[in-house]
């Protein structure tokens, strides 16, 4: 049998706080139960609110947490040619398109729309699907606009990739271990149009999220994905593009939330429930470990 792997990958954009210590305690522990390794993995592909300095007080909170990872950590920003190479075979296949509208522009573009009478979809965080009118840019237009400097971000073109995937005769499933919002367990089926046409790439021409996280969990060895129910839904896409890139698919378990005494998930700029604050307060590793319930 393979040996598993467990990964905890936070993001360097503010300081951790008792929910990432309950989830990296979580995926040591679960690592620990059936003899696998951790890995660390810094997802630091925003250069703005990703610094050196939080990255330092994040390994600092982490080694006086008592968390032990293999190897040494997989930072983002150092791999880029990775996520390039996932992004070129998804043009290659004629699945994602530059898409030259800042998010406000969109939102505009489709407050308009709205106005004037037609139903607009929303992502499961909030935010309306994309709309995508580049899709239909002809390669021309597209080298054109791209030539004459206008800044773009990559994105997929959602239906086709669905037709790409095969999904339209086989749906794509996960096994979850944990549970989502709704309860879900055991097989889940994928839903990846959910997030409309989402971005590939920023338009610094970073990898966003959901594709420098599953070319990297491949990359990984990632057999078991222990993360937040924040990220349930974030499955879909991630199905989707393993699908799409031929990718091996880890078994999924989506974790409980710590909240905040008003039932709120807990946020990096809230200073009571930082792991530095608490420590400066006096509180042991142990104690936050009583804290978050493990
Ligand atoms: N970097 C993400 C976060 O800090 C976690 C991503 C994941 O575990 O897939 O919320």
């Amino acid at each position: 049998m393979t040996q598993a792997v467990f990964r905890f990958a936070p993001s360097p954009n503010g300081r951790l706080h008792l929910g990432h210590a309950y989830s990296a305690l979580l995926n040591q522990q679960l690592a620990r139960e059936i003899g696998g390794t951790l890995l660390l993995r810094i997802e630091d592909t925003d250069r703005v609110r990703c610094t050196p300095v939080l990255e330092a007080h994040m390994l600092e909170d982490l080694h006086w947490l008592g968390i032990e990872w293999d190897g040494e950590p997989r930072r983002q920003s150092e791999h880029s040619a990775d996520y390039d190479e996932a992004l070129g075979r998804l043009e290659a296949m004629g699945l994602a398109y530059p898409a030259f509208l800042s998010r406000g522009e969109a939102k505009r573009l489709v407050e308009q729309k709205s106005a004037e009478g037609h139903s607009w979809p929303c992502d499961p965080d909030g935010v309306p699907h994309y709309p995508g009118e580049e899709r239909s840019f002809s390669a021309e237009e597209r080298t054109r606009r791209i030539a004459s400097g206008d800044p773009f971000a990559m994105r997929l073109d959602m239906e086709r990739a669905l037709s790409a995937s095969g999904m339209a005769s086989r749906q794509l499933c996960w096994q979850e271990e944990g549970s989502g919002p709704d309860g879900e367990q055991g097989e889940v089926i994928a839903d990846p149009a959910v997030w409309g046409d989402f971005m590939l790439t920023g338009r610094d021409r970073s990898a966003a999220y959901h594709l420098a996280c599953v070319v990297d969990d491949a990359i990984q060895g990632i057999t078991h994905v222990v993360r937040g129910r924040d990220l349930f839904h974030a499955t879909s896409a991630h199905r989707l593009l393993q699908q799409l890139l031929e990718l091996p698919v880890p078994l999924y378990c989506h974790h409980d939330l710590i909240l905040d005494s008003d039932g709120r998930k807990l946020s990096k700029s809230r200073a009571d429930t930082s792991l530095g604050e608490l420590r400066a307060a006096g509180a042991t590793p142990q104690d936050i470990a009583r804290m978050v319930g493990l």
